[in-house]
């Protein structure tokens, strides 16, 4: 998507990563809520992530596990009100449980350069257990083993799921069937996008 649209990247997921991997005070204080499958508190990951906004977003901005509570939902609405903007749409890529829990037990990334791979749908070609591109070992993120993903479901149903009410109501939602093919959701999310771009001259 970022390629599609020239759009910034902004994961949370990756920001916090690297704040941990760096030894910041905000990684490590993410890191224990992290390591447990649980939302890291709102009032870290909303400073981090308006910052992010405020340096990269100028002409727009693709944010990718963010927001993830009520708070932070409100947080960017505030933020971006305060500067007479707002969200274009809110994206929702949606899967069972089963299908997430396959999808996430089995990915493997590279220690170089986080290469993706997937024990079953996307194995290395070359040597099992090494990055193709990088020939470097692939890991397993600590929160993909299966109680942890459990959990992380449990924190998404329990304070993430209400969103989807949220942005309804502001007629902001645009739903994916996430559980087609990764080239098939590429193609209806950005199909999806174009169209909203060309209403908004994004
Ligand atoms: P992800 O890579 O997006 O699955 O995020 C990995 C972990 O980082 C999550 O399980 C949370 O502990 C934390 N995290 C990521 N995004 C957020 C967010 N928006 N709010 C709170 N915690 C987050």
């Amino acid at each position: 998507m970022k390629d599609d649209f020239g759009l910034p990247y902004i994961g949370t997921g990756d920001l916090l990563r690297k704040h941990k991997d760096d030894g910041t005070e905000l990684g490590r204080e993410a890191g224990g809520y992290m390591e447990k499958g649980d939302l890291v508190p709102d009032g870290l990951v909303i400073r981090m992530i308006l910052e992010e906004v405020e340096e990269k977003g100028d002409d727009g901005f693709l944010l990718d596990g963010y927001p993830r509570s009520a708070g932070q939902a409100e947080a960017l609405a505030d933020a971006l009100e305060e500067n007479g903007r707002h969200l274009t749409a809110a994206l929702l890529i949606e899967a069972d449980d089963e299908t997430v829990i396959r999808r996430l037990s089995g990915r493997r990334q590279c220690i170089k350069s986080g290469h993706l791979y997937h024990v079953d749908f996307d194995p290395p070609k070359n040597e099992d257990g090494y990055c193709d591109i990088d020939g470097t070992r692939l890991f397993q993120r600590e929160d993909d083993k299966p109680d942890t993903i459990r959990k992380r479901l449990a924190t998404y149903h329990d304070k993430t799921e209400p969103l989807i009410d949220y942005y309804e109501e502001r007629g902001l939602l645009r739903r994916f069937d996430g559980t087609r093919e990764p080239n098939v959701v590429h193609g209806h999310v950005r199909a999806t996008l174009a169209t909203l771009r060309l209403e908004e001259r994004l």
